[in-house]
């Protein structure tokens, strides 16, 4: 395969969504050279089709939120973060900064396309001299806790970027983890195990969201445009259950109380097993002119934990950073729900401007053009593993979950792991998958109770000797990782009710 080298940009983004594209903009206001990588320009920001931009009023209402979904885990220092920069975003910010969104206020939140909001970030890049990079990034080198250089396949070219600065803005990738997901398939490393083996931590890898009202594995017309990814089901809606095709009016009823705002929450994760129960729902639409069945069933929607940053969206790791879905703290043990894009939004130019400011102050760190990329280096075919790890994933990490169930996963998984080839640059893409898999395997071992957006049949209740993180690492590149309750007290903020969110 084609080797290049390419020296030197302050600041490498990996991915193309709202942090992505967000961070990118704000490091190159900042006077930083940029480069940002991605792998496919369908990604989740582009799936909230018509994405709700949720605004909390205050603090209090931001708290109130973090209780109640929250559970006890959300970072306080990283919300204190997120608020303080909050309060710089407005309506005119809006309207200035997505022309093309096209924002229409609905009380709270506001709708904004997600391909609009993005075309208006690119645009936004285009005019900051951001250079784009398509491409697969399989590593991050940081040798001695230093961040040197980025190494990313693409169309049968090894490239290798050297950076001073690199923000993982790579979205959750639960579409690649779980086969039941309303994400898009595609196959490329999560962040998760980027950020891993380049030496950061991982935490609450445990916590999903599971929307309940999915259609699974999004396609597109004409590769750009989402055909349907879920359905709003309002107050008037019929649900009938796939398993005995009856009408369920205990989730008809929940719904109501829901959509009539009583209640708004409480209620999401009786609905989603219900839901799961049934094998799934269908419901009737008139659609031009004809009644048409649609099946719905609960997917996987996004990721809740991920990589741990601090309250400048910084790792562990020396010029390493993430931004949006990838990074972890915000939401505690259940996503605050409507306001992923709000916060990839703000977790993303805080990112661009510390990561900029950071090579301002930084020279680069030396690269071995080939380190990574030997010679013997082949990209060969995906095997079938991807399919398998989706179908364990499937199996054993869905909605509740068994000590039985998940040591067995475990199991597989190994077993999996030990067939990897190295040097195999397909089998190396998809033994990061396995490892994110893995992590999220052994962190619900430990987590022996229920709270938030997390479930073990065998143990239902929550267990407030629990109200702490659990971290993953790796004390080395080539050893295994370590999943371990983090010695950091827990967060201040209490668990008022311990029920879930999407
Ligand atoms: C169907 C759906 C509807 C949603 N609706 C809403 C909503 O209404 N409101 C809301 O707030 N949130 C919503 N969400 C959640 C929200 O859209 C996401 O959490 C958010 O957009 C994530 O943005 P991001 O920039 O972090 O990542 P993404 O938008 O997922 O972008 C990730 C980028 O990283 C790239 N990438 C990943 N790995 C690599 C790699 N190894 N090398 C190179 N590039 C890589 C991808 O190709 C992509 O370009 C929805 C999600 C879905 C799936």
């Amino acid at each position: 395969m084609a080797k290049t080298f390419q020296p030197g940009y302050d600041v490498v983004v990996i991915g193309k969504g709202i942090a992505g594209l967000t961070a990118a903009v704000n490091a190159a206001a900042r006077g930083a050279s940029v480069a940002l990588v991605y792998h496919s320009t369908l990604c989740s920001s582009h799936l909230a089709y018509e994405g709700v931009f949720r605004f909390p009023e205050n603090i209090d209402e931001l708290d109130h939120m973090v209780r109640e979904h929250g559970c006890g885990l959300a970072d306080p220092k990283l919300l204190a973060a997120f608020f303080h920069h909050y309060r710089d975003f407005g309506q005119d910010d809006l309207e200035r900064i997505f022309p093309l969104a096209g924002a229409k206020p609905i009380g709270k939140k506001h709708r904004l396309g997600g391909p609009g909001i993005l075309a208006d970030l690119e645009h936004l890049c285009n005019s900051t001299g951001v250079t784009f990079i398509r491409g697969t990034v399989v590593k991050i080198d940081a040798p001695d806790g230093i961040l040197s250089a980025v190494r990313m396949y693409h169309v049968r070219r090894l490239i290798t970027i050297q950076a001073k600065s690199v923000i993982i803005a790579s979205g959750g990738g639960i579409g690649n983890i779980y086969g039941t997901s309303d994400n898009c398939a595609a196959c490329c490393p999560p962040g998760t195990a980027l950020a891993l083996n380049a030496g950061a931590r991982l935490r609450d890898l445990e916590f999903i969201s599971f929307h309940p009202f999915g259609a699974i594995g999004c396609r597109t017309h004409d590769g750009t445009t989402p055909v349907f990814t879920f359905f709003s089901i309002g107050e008037n809606t019929e649900i009938y259950s796939n398993e005995t095709n009856r009408r369920i009016p205990f989730i008809e009823d929940l719904i109501a109380t829901r959509t009539a705002d009583k209640n708004p929450h409480d209620n999401i994760f009786r609905i989603a097993r219900t839901v799961w129960q049934n094998n799934g729902i269908h419901i009737f639409k008139n659609i031009r002119g004809s009644l048409q069945r649609i099946n719905l069933s609960v997917v996987a929607h996004s990721l809740i934990g991920g990589i741990e940053v601090n309250a400048d969206f910084k790792t562990a790791v020396n010029g390493l950073y993430a931004a949006g879905e990838a990074a972890a703290g915000l939401n505690g043990a259940g996503r605050l729900p409507g306001m992923a894009l709000l916060e990839g939004y703000i977790s993303g130019k805080q990112a661009g401007i510390n990561a900029a400011d950071h090579a301002g102050k930084s020279g680069f760190y030396p690269v071995d053009p080939d380190g990574f990329f030997p010679a013997s280096m082949r990209f060969g075919m995906f095997s079938n593993l991807t399919d398998t790890i989706k179908q364990i994933a499937d199996a054993a990490l869905f909605i509740e979950r068994t000590a039985a169930g998940l040591q067995l996963a475990r199991k597989r998984l190994l077993k999996l792991q030990s067939g990897i080839l190295k040097n195999h640059l397909a089998q190396h893409i998809e033994n990061d998958l396995l490892e994110t898999a893995l992590a999220m395997v052994d962190a619900s071992l430990l987590r022996k109770e229920s709270r938030g957006n997390f479930s073990r049949q065998d143990f239902p209740g929550m267990d407030p000797g629990m109200q702490r993180n659990i971290v993953i690492q790796k004390n080395r590149p080539d050893s295994e990782i370590t999943v371990s309750w983090s010695n950091e007290p827990a967060a201040f903020l209490a668990c008022s009710n311990g029920q879930p969110s999407f």
